[in-house]
């Protein structure tokens, strides 16, 4: 310390003896700015630059030198000292005057602290908060955000595209392959996207599997010929395992926008191209001329609305118990499909299901219903299900097998699973549930007979179709007194199906005076709002 000496070459007084103490970057300053003594931290902070770059660092710092100077009060500001690679530092620095006998031209004291190990973990977080942790594109939000930056662009230029992508068939990927691989063929996805568009261009991770891309002053042949050069690209990326080849497809939706377009509308329109490339076969991509969705066509609308809840996997299984009679126990669980809606609530299968059978779009949702309960059965190896099955369903041959691929791939026992196949379906496609049983009873799964009313066809039915359990609707016996011989009807009932060999539930039970009847026509299943809510989770 002895060595020191003042900018002017002095010899070091005692006030530079103290600032030479400080634990900290300091030093002196005139009125100027300028520096008239610094100790040997702040030289060390900044010698390793040259003339220029040091100066550029300290410009902030005269600013706020000046400004303690002229206020005569302290101020504070924040100085970035360039380093090679991960080498620069930030400093927040405290200026504050000072009036010195001993330093007359001294007006001002500097000490930097050292922030940058602070301002990197802020840095890291708001990346975290804004990128995919897996791929390093940004996530939905920046998306969103720098989609309403392109859109409103557009409006004072030239038009964009937005394309919506979604890889085919990635659940059958992680199965084969496992997560990590499935992860690693996300991550080379990225890559591949990224490697496709100009440096402007955004590229996202919007969800699981799904991916944005935001062209500016891009037109939309443009775009659809990167898009099919990406879905070539990917189906280059062929990964083997298990003796079997596996070629990663995608499906898009391109849509252009000029400045008019709400946001969510246009994400709307592209997200239903991308839909319609899926419902045509997958691998495809599939352009729309224009960022607006289809005039209020009904079911257009309505088929956007589920496929987007199909694609998002919007929708959760509740699960209602089957009880066992007296001990209170539980049997099973059927599992009802909820859809959450845009707002997030909740909607009941009247709402969606209608539409979801019409439109043709059963089987997907079906599917989706088997992969969530098998997923469930896998994780809570003490719960069985039952899933219920419509009219398409039982059309839809491959859905056994689908099952069957479901229920090996996790693990599961096939007994724990069964499927409930309304009367009415039973009686109206007598033959295709048949074929169907064919196909679904030699994989060990359970069939429960649902909602039977009793009559004298569904009992033939019973006879030669293999079904393990009927659910009798008791919901009628609301309706009848004792007296007209309710109960010793539903008791006979159940004795008839019971001597074939079949179990009997009472279901549909809403009232505490049937379930009393139930009781005592000797039912030792029991299902209904009165015996057990649906609920979230089988538990
Ligand atoms: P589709 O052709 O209809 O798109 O079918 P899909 O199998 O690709 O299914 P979907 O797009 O509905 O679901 C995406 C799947 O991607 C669900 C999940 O198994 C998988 N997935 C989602 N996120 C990740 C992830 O971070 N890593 C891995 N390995 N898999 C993921
Ligand atoms: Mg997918």
């Amino acid at each position: 310390m002895g060595d020191e000496v003042s900018r002017d070459g002095r010899a070091p007084t005692d006030v530079h003896m103290v600032v030479q103490s400080v634990p900290l970057p300091a030093c002196l300053c005139n009125s100027d700015g300028d520096i008239i003594y610094a100790n040997a931290l702040w030289t060390e902070a900044f010698h390793h630059l040259s003339a220029e770059p040091a100066q550029e660092a300290i410009k902030d710092l005269h600013i706020a030198i000046h400004r303690a100077v002229e206020s005569g009060r302290s101020s504070e500001f924040e100085v970035t000292v360039p380093g090679s690679d991960d080498q620069s530092r930030t400093f927040a620095g405290h200026c504050g005057p000072v009036v010195l006998s001993e330093e007359p031209s001294a007006t001002a004291m500097c000490v930097l602290v050292d922030i940058t190990d602070a301002r990197r973990r802020e840095a890291q977080l708001a990346f975290m908060a804004t990128h995919d942790a897996l791929t390093g594109l940004s996530n939905r939000r920046m998306f969103e955000d720098s989609l309403v930056r392109s859109v409103a662009r557009a409006g004072r230029g030239r038009s964009g595209v937005l394309m919506m992508i979604d890889i085919d068939n990635f659940k059958s990927y992680n199965d084969a392959l496992g997560h990590n691989q499935g992860d690693q063929a996300l991550v080379n996805f990225a890559l591949l996207l990224q490697t496709h568009v100009r440096a402007g261009d955004m590229v996202a991770r919007v969800g699981g599997d799904e991916f944005g891309v935001v062209f500016e002053a891009t037109s939309i042949d443009e775009a659809a010929s990167i898009g099919e050069r990406m879905r070539k690209a990917a189906a280059e990326e062929t990964f083997v395992a298990e003796a079997r080849s596996f070629e990663l497809g995608m499906s898009a939706g391109i849509v252009p926008f000029d400045g008019s377009e709400e946001i969510q509308a246009l994400i709307d329109a592209a997200d239903s191209a991308l839909y319609e490339a899926k419902d045509a076969g997958r691998n495809r991509v599939i352009v729309r001329e224009t960022g607006v969705l289809p005039s209020p066509d009904i079911d257009a609308r309505a088929a956007y609305r589920i496929r987007k809840a199909l694609l998002s996997g919007s929708f959760r299984g509740h699960y209602q118990p089957v009880v066992r009679l007296p001990e209170g126990s539980t049997s099973y669980f059927e599992s009802l499909v909820r859809m959450v809606s845009d707002e997030g609530e909740l909607e009941m299968p009247a709402s969606f299901l209608p539409d979801t059978e019409r439109l043709g779009l059963m089987g997907r949702l079906t599917r989706f219903v088997v992969d969530q309960v098998v997923e469930t059965l896998a994780t809570m190896s003490n719960v069985r299900a039952s899933i219920n099955i419509s009219g398409s369903d039982i059309a839809d041959s491959s859905l056994p097998e689908h099952v069957k691929e479901r229920l090996n791939s996790r693990n599961v026992d096939p007994s724990r699973l069964a499927f409930e196949v309304p009367e009415r379906v039973v009686t109206t496609q007598a033959d295709a549930v048949r074929a169907w049983l064919d196909r679904i009873k030699p994989l060990g799964c359970k069939v429960v007979l649902d909602r039977f009313g009793g009559g004298s066809r569904g009992l033939e039915l019973l006879r030669d179709l293999p079904f393990d359990q009927v659910k009798i609707d008791v919901s009628v016996l609301a309706r009848l007194t004792e007296d007209d011989g309710g109960t010793a009807y539903i008791e006979a009932m159940r004795r008839v199906i019971e001597t074939r060999g079949l179990e009997v539930v009472a279901s549909q039970i809403e009232d505490p005076r049937v379930l009393e009847r139930v009781r005592r026509a000797g039912f030792g299943l029991v299902q209904g709002f009165d015996v057990g809510r649906p609920r979230s989770k089988p538990e």
